[in-house]
């Protein structure tokens, strides 16, 4: 189960969030999922390639996902 650290892009805090391949429509990469920073508690999009690194990431709720995945 592969842990990932990033930074919230809300608020900036460093978070981390555990993600597998059933958490993501594998069909297009990179493929968004949905992550909610403990923090600020705000959603954001996480883009993540063929090996589940975040590519990039986007403030909004952006379509396409299919897992919402708390941070810890
Ligand atoms: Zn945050």
């Amino acid at each position: 189960m592969p842990l990932r650290f990033n930074f919230c892009p809300h608020c900036n805090e460093k978070i981390i969030f555990k993600i597998e391949m059933e958490d993501i429509d594998s069909k297009l990469y990179p493929a968004p999922v949905y992550i909610i920073c403990k923090s600020c508690k705000k959603l954001s999009t996480f883009y993540v390639d063929s090996l589940l690194r975040v590519s990039y990431k986007e403030l909004v709720k952006k379509p396409g996902g299919i897992k919402t995945i708390e941070t810890q």
